[in-house]
């Protein structure tokens, strides 16, 4: 099902397409944001297309104008995402900065905070990592223990967090803390925005089966963050947390376009191999298993259509989201397993290679496997809690 998108849609394409073909270099085809934790080279690099994009007003289109974006609507982010797909340019460096957490300072900062902290992240001169999980608290988030306790004008906060995603990198984290450990546990959570560079923080790089540090652990020994660096009133900090996890799943909607990249790839892979003297879209058993992944990626552009629909009508973000989020990670794990029928062992190498091993995590992040089949179940299904 093809719809046809409004013409204002159309024409911010038609601009923003004209934009990435004067600007975007080849060298940057195809780069992941998160490579710039690499090295201070791919870390620089990065760096410069993200300044490029801010200076047009292409870094965070979401955001209101007032603070560097263009206030732009539902389907010019959907139009956004396609090209930056269709062109293979990256994002920006900020990828949880932009679209998770400046939501949150823009919704319970002060004018200070954001007068301080968007334009910095807008153009990624300052990088922020999200400080949420901790080894004992993931899928119950709210049983995080990092303390923060109140001394004269600033919090001393002790504890860890693992899985920041850019935490090699930041040098600002969204940090949740238990300021009260006498309430029920959602009620007793702050967010503070924490700089990394104040004497206590540790960072220690993860370095993940891809061989890339993407993750790090952080610990706090005694770090005093000054009272004003809370975002959002003390103990209410459950609320800025959802905030940013609604922005964070809200990024269904272009979920498709990745996945369906991929199986187009494999598909034109699968006519241009030989197999035995006959191109490898010949034979049966292959053929099944393609037919399977297109039509699970249809599928997917189906779920995220619906998303954008009930986007366009007002409707917040509901439970089809861990529904789409699910097949999404599921579609990423099984495109990884038809490009090892189709090639062999040479679908360990390269990025077919890394897409196969890096797909485990996309079943854990963002809400894993499980509790999004639980949500599914008693939401969507409506089936008893198990
Ligand atoms: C790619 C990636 C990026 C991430 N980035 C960040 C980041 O930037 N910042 C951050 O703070 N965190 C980040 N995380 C961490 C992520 O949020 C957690 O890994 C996730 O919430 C799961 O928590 P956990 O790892 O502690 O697993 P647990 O919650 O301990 O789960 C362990 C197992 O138990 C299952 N389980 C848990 N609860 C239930 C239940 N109620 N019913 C049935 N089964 C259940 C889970 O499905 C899983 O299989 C990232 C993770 C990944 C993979």
């Amino acid at each position: 099902m093809n719809f046809e998108y409004p013409p204002e849609a159309e024409a911010f394409r038609a601009e923003f397409r004209a934009w990435l073909n004067e600007n975007l270099d080849d060298d940057l085809v195809g780069a992941r944001p998160m490579a710039a934790s690499e090295s201070p080279e791919a870390l620089e690099r990065m760096r410069a297309w993200n300044r490029k994009l801010a200076d047009a007003r292409y870094a965070a289109i979401a955001w209101p104008a007032e603070y560097g974006g263009r206030g732009a609507g539902v389907m010019e982010q959907v139009v956004y995402a396609e090209e930056l797909h269709r062109s293979g340019a990256p994002g920006t460096l900020n990828v949880i900065g932009i679209s998770n957490i400046a939501p949150s300072i823009m919704e319970h900062g002060t004018e200070e905070q954001k007068r301080r902290f968007l334009p910095a992240m807008l153009r990624g001169d300052d990088v922020w990592c999200q400080g949420f999980s901790e080894p004992n608290a993931g899928s119950d988030l709210a049983s995080l223990q990092t303390r923060a306790v109140a001394d004269g004008d600033d919090y001393v906060v002790n504890g860890q967090k693992v899985w920041n995603t850019l935490g090699v990198i930041a040098d600002w984290c969204e940090l949740l803390v238990r300021t009260d450990p006498d309430v029920p546990k959602h009620k007793g959570i702050s967010c503070l925005l924490v700089d990394m560079r104040l004497p206590g923080v540790e960072v220690r790089p993860l370095v993940t089966i891809t061989g890339e540090a993407e993750f790090s652990e952080i610990f706090f020994t005694d770090v005093r963050v000054p009272k004003s660096a809370l975002l959002g009133p003390e103990n209410d900090g459950w609320r800025v947390a959802m905030t940013t996890l609604t922005h964070e799943r809200g990024g269904v909607a272009s979920l498709h376009l990745g996945v369906r990249k991929k199986i187009a790839g494999l598909l034109d892979l699968a006519r241009s191999t030989t197999r035995n003297g006959r191109p490898a879209a010949d034979d049966p058993v292959l053929r099944q298993s393609l037919a399977r992944l297109y039509l699970e990626g249809e599928y997917l552009k189906l779920l995220s259509d619906r998303a954008v629909s009930g986007l366009l009508h007002g409707r917040p973000a509901g439970p089809e989201t861990s529904l789409a989020k699910l097949v999404w990670s599921e579609c990423e794990t099984h495109i990884a397993d038809v490009a090892g029928q189709l090639l062999g062992p040479a679908a360990n190498a390269g990025s077919w290679g890394r897409d196969r091993v890096y797909a485990r995590a996309l079943s854990i992040a963002g809400g894993t496997t499980q509790v999004n089949k639980n949500i599914v179940a008693q939401r969507v299904l409506g089936l008893p809690r198990g």
